[in-house]
């Protein structure tokens, strides 16, 4: 199976701000592995895995203009895997070529947010230069909750696989990577609230203006496919706390009628999440 076409480049505008996503690719993830206990008979009805078992998943970057800031939400899986990565996951490397196409500069960004540092979330952060790698954004701030790098050094048996030091010590090194305790204000109308259950220090990114709110929810729920309370993905190290998470992210998304953004989906880049019955919960396209 060869990837179907990833997520193309779109905007939408929240309040004052402009939102638009764009894709790394799309990359291989194992089914089971990405819906957790849930049955394969349940979750294929709703992806189809090719015949290794692996689903074609997206990497959705959120580029938001505040109108006085310019802020990059997650960098996709980059360009450094090792070429054994690179055949396991087969990533598409697209997301510099997907701003360029669109005349996003590099030095345009001024904040990167990492909403967490496993691989597929902060690739771009940095590139080879001969045997160094740099930040790719050379005058952005980048941000991370200082508990998630904490852990990424752990380098522990259950999850090292997913942390690659290159993509983020050369920023802490250089001082261009702020670390974060807890909930924070990035810019006016940009913060970050942290939401454990995938990671304990995974950071969700709020984003106000005017009357309007969007989330960029992140692995809490990383696709469409995932909005079920118990719908949590085997990668999670905390999966009580992801339910819980979902649970407070819910109370006010749902209501508040946020724009939400979905880091994985392939199809389905930001959508309104409705409950039109106890427990049920459905994604409503944005018009
Ligand atoms: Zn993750």
């Amino acid at each position: 199976m060869s990837h179907p076409p990833s997520i193309p480049t779109q905007s939408t505008t929240l309040g004052d701000f402009e939102l638009t996503v764009f894709s790394d690719g799309n990359y291989y993830l194992d089914g089971g592995a990405f819906f957790g206990v849930v049955p394969k008979v349940m979750w294929s009805r709703r992806m189809q895995a090719d015949e290794q078992n692996r689903l074609s998943v997206g990497m959705n970057s959120l580029l938001i203009r505040t109108g006085k800031h310019t802020v990059l939400v997650e960098t996709g899986a980059g360009n450094k895997l090792n070429e054994k990565q690179k055949q396991i996951y087969g990533n598409e490397e697209k997301l510099l070529a997907n701003l360029a196409a669109a005349k996003v500069a590099p030095d345009e960004i001024d904040i990167v947010i990492n909403t967490h540092l496993h691989f597929d979330h902060c690739g771009w952060n940095t590139v080879w230069q001969g045997e160094h790698a740099v930040a790719t954004f050379p005058k952005a701030k980048y941000y991370v909750q200082d508990g998630e790098l904490r852990h990424a050094r752990m380098q522990t048996e259950r999850d090292r696989v997913s942390y690659l030091a290159p993509n983020y010590e050369p920023l802490i090194e250089s001082g261009q990577m702020h670390l974060l305790h807890g909930d924070s204000e990035i810019v006016p109308g940009i913060s970050v609230k942290v939401f454990p259950g995938h990671t304990r220090n995974l950071q969700a990114v709020m984003i106000h203006s005017g009357a309007h709110r969007g989330c960029y929810i992140s692995d809490l729920i990383p696709t469409t496919h995932h909005l079920d309370l118990t719908w949590v993905m085997a990668f999670d190290l905390f999966p009580l706390e992801t339910i819980a998470s979902r649970k407070r992210f819910y109370e006010r998304a749902i209501p508040e009628q946020w724009l939400v953004v979905f880091t994985h989906d392939p199809k389905v880049p930001w959508a309104h999440v409705e409950s039109p019955a106890p427990g049920k919960l459905v994604a409503s396209p944005v018009r």
